[in-house]
């Protein structure tokens, strides 16, 4: 991971480019996360994410989660934006979803992208500070 990000990042203003994206869209998405019923903020704790895939120039989250119920049912879940600080749309392929609810497993899949995006912050962070310190620009 470290690797792969000093390799894609390599210039202070990369870095602090890619920290704005990720506040922005990490905001948007705790957004998202913190307005969700919270039976069904609690019940995403049990949720497995399978895979889970952002689209680099849109911000898109495409994922799979498995079913709490039926372990052998998957759901695709699929979030977009965020446009103007907001998340578009969070779907899902099960039933809650289709009510027009924000179900437990998009909030799963957005609880999984703001514990890596943290990680990805902090291996950003630390990047740049080695950077500054060095003089480089
Ligand atoms: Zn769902």
């Amino acid at each position: 991971m470290t690797t792969k990000l000093t390799a894609l990042v390599s210039t202070a203003a990369q870095i602090r480019r890619r920290i704005d994206g990720i506040i922005t869209r990490g905001s948007a998405i705790r957004i998202l996360v913190d307005c969700a019923e919270p039976r069904r903020r609690q019940r995403a704790d049990t949720i497995e994410v399978v895979s889970a895939v952002e689209t680099a120039d849109t911000g898109q989250l495409n994922a799979t989660v498995r079913s709490a119920r039926d372990p052998g049912t998957r759901y695709a879940v699929v979030i977009s934006g965020p446009v103007r600080g907001r998340i578009r749309s969070a779907r899902c392929s099960c039933r809650d979803s289709k009510k027009g609810h924000v179900c437990k497993h998009a909030i799963a899949v957005a609880l999984r992208f703001i514990d890596r995006k943290r990680e990805e912050y902090v291996l950003l962070r630390d990047r740049l500070t080695e950077l500054e310190a060095g003089g480089v620009q």
